[in-house]
Formats: structure tokens, C-alpha cells, sequence
């Protein structure tokens, strides 16, 4: 029987775990499919406070893992396939394990779509991206290629031109889902090349470690082209790791966990923190905010619940 048990080992998770053993509730981690989150597909972390220099976003991950440690918490390996909130304590279901539980932290966080190419993957953090507040800065003065064609993608663009000498912008269909007013703000922009109907069948060249290229086919014509850019900025949209609680706890329509109240959810006992919550702000530190203040959150329930 646990006190917390916190799913997912992100920033949010990490952060909850310390705040959480520090409070003597001795706290089990559960990793999830992505042990680390989001900041393991990173290299230099610079946006972090308290490190002038930066710092490779696993090793701030690993960091924040073995300060959780230090204080007493546990982790385990595997990922949650079922939860029973009906009553306390709650159950999960890790494979073949189940766990019970007088509350919970959920910081499942959310993964970046990406395109499914085997380049994209290997290049990932060395030019391919999926957040251009996290890594734009790198690109000052380079051509760069962003993809997709909704609101993040627009807004994405639009931020890179702030430091990318140019930026095109590669989206399957010459129509867009992105607002009006988003595209409009991305049309104007002078810096902005809109390549469309394309699609990006490769990036150059893994080989080198770096990227020189995109590989492009005009869904029109299908005539290849090679673009060259030194970064790819993937912004197809992201999808929260929420699947196990559809119908259990409250989301909104994209399936991100609805809070209230700080970080509490739809169930009393049951918190959220980190991007499984916030399609909107998505940093490490914002993360890490809200992962203490779940952490806060569930001693205090467990102080006025569990006796
Ligand atoms: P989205 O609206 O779902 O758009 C995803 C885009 O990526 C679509 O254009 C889609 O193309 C494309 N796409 C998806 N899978 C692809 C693939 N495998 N290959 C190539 N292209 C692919 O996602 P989002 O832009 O992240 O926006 C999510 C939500 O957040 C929306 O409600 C949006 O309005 C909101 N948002 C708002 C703001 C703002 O107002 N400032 C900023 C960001 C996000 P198709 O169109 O062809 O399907």
C-alpha cells in the first residue's frame, strides 16, 4: 500500500517525486512508456533556471531522478495499462503488477506527433525538433523548415523568424486548419516561405549527425525536391498519454486532463501535473511548477483523508 503513487517520470513526475519524499510519503514512480519525458529527446537545455550555461536536457532529467532518490523515492520501470479510481485506495495496473494507492499524481505528460521517419528519429535534438521555444535560439542566422499547418505550426513559424533567416513552412495540403488569423499573421510574414502540397519523405543526413535537408514530394505533381535547411521544427500536435483514464476522469475534447483548483482532477485523491494537463505553456519549468504543487496538493489530502 502507498501513500502516492506518481505516474510518469518526467519534469512533472520528478519534481512531484521530490516534493512527495521530502514529505516523508516515501512515493513510487511509475516511469511510463518514455522514462524521462520529453527532455530526453532534448540536447541543451538553456530556458532552465539555475543553469547559466545550460544543461543536456537528460542529464537535468537524471538529476532530477536521483534527487527524488536521495529522499527516499521509488521508481519503477513499465507503464500504467489500467487504473481503478472507482474507491480508495486505488489500484493501477502496470502489466502484469497492480499497485494500491491512497492517492495519485498523474504526470503521464503528452508526446509530440511525429512524422515517422527513421531520420527524424535519430536526428532528433540535433536540428529536428518538436518545440521552437525550447530550441529556436539555435538557428540564428539558419534557413530552417517547419511542418504542419495548424495553429502551432503558424505560431511556431512566426517565433523562429525571430531568429531563423528564413523559414519554410511544408504542410500537406494547400488548405489549413490553423485559424484565420494565425495563418494571416504567417502569410504577412516576410520570412516565411509556405511550401505546399509537400510532404517530407526524408532528412538529411543522419549519417552526419546533423541536418542539411529535407526531402520533399509535391502531393500534386509527386516530383521530389530537396530542400536544404539546417532545422526541422515537426508541429503536427501532440497527443496527452491519457488513454487509461478515458471515462474515469475528466478531460477536455483533445483528451488533456481537466484541473481545477491547482492541480486537482475530476476525482478527489487523484491529481494531474505537466503537459498530460497543459497544451498551452509546455515547458520543463512550468512542468516542474505544477508537479510540486500536485505533490503539495496530495500531502494535504492525505493529511485530511487518511487517518
Ligand atoms: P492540429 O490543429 O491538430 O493541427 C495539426 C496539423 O498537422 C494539421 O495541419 C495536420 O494536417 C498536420 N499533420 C498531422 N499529422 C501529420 C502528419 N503525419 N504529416 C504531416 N502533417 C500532419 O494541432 P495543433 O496545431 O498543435 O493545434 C492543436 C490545438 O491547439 C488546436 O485547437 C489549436 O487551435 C490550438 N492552438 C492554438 C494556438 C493559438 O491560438 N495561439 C496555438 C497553438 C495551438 P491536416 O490539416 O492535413 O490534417
Amino acid at each position: 500500500m502507498h501513500n502516492v503513487i506518481i505516474i510518469g517520470s518526467g519534469c512533472a513526475g520528478l519534481t512531484a517525486a521530490i516534493y512527495a519524499a521530502r514529505a516523508n510519503l516515501k512515493p513510487l514512480v511509475i516511469d511510463g512508456y518514455e522514462p524521462g519525458g520529453q527532455l530526453t529527446l532534448t540536447t541543451m537545455v538553456e530556458n532552465y533556471p539555475g543553469f547559466p550555461d545550460g544543461i543536456l536536457g537528460p542529464e537535468l532529467i537524471e538529476n532530477m531522478r536521483k534527487q527524488g532518490q536521495r529522499f527516499g523515492a521509488e521508481f519503477k520501470a513499465g507503464a500504467v495499462t489500467d487504473v481503478d479510481l472507482a474507491r480508495r485506495p486505488f489500484k493501477i495496473t502496470a502489466g502484469k503488477e497492480t499497485y494500491e494507492s491512497w492517492s495519485l499524481i498523474v504526470a503521464a505528460g503528452a508526446s509530440a506527433r511525429l512524422l515517422g521517419l527513421e531520420a527524424e528519429r535519430k536526428l532528433m535534438g540535433r536540428g529536428v525538433s518538436t518545440c521552437a521555444t525550447c530550441d529556436g535560439y539555435f538557428f540564428r542566422g539558419k534557413e530552417i523548415a517547419v511542418v504542419g499547418g495548424g495553429d502551432s505550426a503558424m505560431e511556431e513559424a512566426i517565433f523562429l523568424t525571430k531568429f531563423a533567416s528564413r523559414v519554410n513552412l511544408v504542410h500537406r495540403r494547400s488548405e489549413f486548419r490553423a485559424s484565420k488569423i494565425m495563418l494571416e499573421r504567417a502569410r504577412g510574414n516576410h520570412k516565411i516561405q509556405f511550401v505546399t502540397p509537400a510532404a517530407v519523405e526524408d532528412v538529411l543526413d543522419p549519417g552526419k549527425g546533423a541536418v542539411e535537408a529535407v526531402k520533399l514530394r509535391n502531393l500534386e505533381t509527386q516530383k521530389f525536391s530537396t530542400l536544404p535547411v539546417e532545422g526541422l521544427f515537426i508541429a503536427i500536435g501532440h497527443d496527452p498519454n491519457t488513454k487509461v483514464f478515458r471515462g474515469k476522469l475528466e478531460m477536455d475534447a483533445n483528451g488533456y486532463l481537466a484541473t481545477r483548483n491547482g492541480s486537482k482532477t475530476s476525482i478527489e485523491g487523484v491529481f494531474a501535473a505537466g503537459d498530460v494537463q497543459d497544451h498551452h505553456y509546455r515547458q520543463a519549468v512550468t512542468a516542474a511548477g505544477s508537479g510540486c504543487m500536485a505533490a503539495m496538493d496530495a500531502e494535504k489530502f492525505l493529511e485530511e483523508h487518511k487517518a
